[in-house]
């Protein structure tokens, strides 16, 4: 099961990030529970959902946040980035302002967050080519030049989405080891 006590090895916190609408709560109930709403409605407070994930011998309890509608407010505060090593910061690859904001996201990140979490930029909606308005290259040079991974990734096709969670824990994993 994934309650919360089960026995795991580590206990990894990250959080998602990124203007509302991008996807974010789609790809977090796409990983943890294999789900994609088209009606997805904004929840307020923040939630969390839990996956356990096999790391070399180790069991890695993920445990992952959403802003729950928060980034509407500019209400996300610290204690959202408390104790997280990892965060996955979105935009819409068809939505141009999502990837303007992007470097807003980054400097709130590197206001609150650890200065060695592990930050994947994720380009979502990759499935609406074409009404695309930020080119895959566009997404790859910012994460360059930031020092972040990066990927684009389809909440609604299922594309990727499990890649970007998997490596974003295993290089966790790699240096708090
Ligand atoms: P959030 O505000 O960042 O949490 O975004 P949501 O997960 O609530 O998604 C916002 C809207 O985008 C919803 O209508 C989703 O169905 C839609 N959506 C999310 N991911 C994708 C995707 O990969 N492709 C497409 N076409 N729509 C998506
Ligand atoms: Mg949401």
């Amino acid at each position: 099961g994934d309650s919360i006590d089960e026995e795991c090895d580590y206990l990894f916190k990250a959080v998602l990030i990124g203007d509302s609408g991008v996807g974010k709560s789609n790809l977090l109930s796409r990983f943890s529970k294999d789900e994609f709403r088209l009606d997805s409605k904004p929840t307020i407070g923040v939630e969390f959902a839990y996956r356990n994930i096999k790391v070399a011998d180790k069991l890695v309890k993920a445990q992952i946040w959403d802003t729950a509608g928060q980034e509407r407010f500019r209400a996300i505060t610290s204690s959202y980035y408390r104790g997280a090593l990892g965060a996955i910061l979105v935009y819409d690859i068809s939505a141009r302002q999502s990837f303007e904001n992007v470097r807003n996201w980054l400097r709130e990140l590197r206001e609150f967050g650890n200065s060695d979490m592990v930050i994947v930029l994720v380009g979502n909606k990759s499935d609406l080519s074409q009404s695309r308005q930020v080119e895959e290259e566009e997404g790859k040079s910012l994460a360059e030049a930031e020092g972040l991974c990066f990927m684009e990734t389809s909440a609604l096709e299922n594309v990727n989405v499990e890649q970007v969670f998997l490596d974003m824990v295993y290089k966790i994993h790699e240096i708090t080891r």
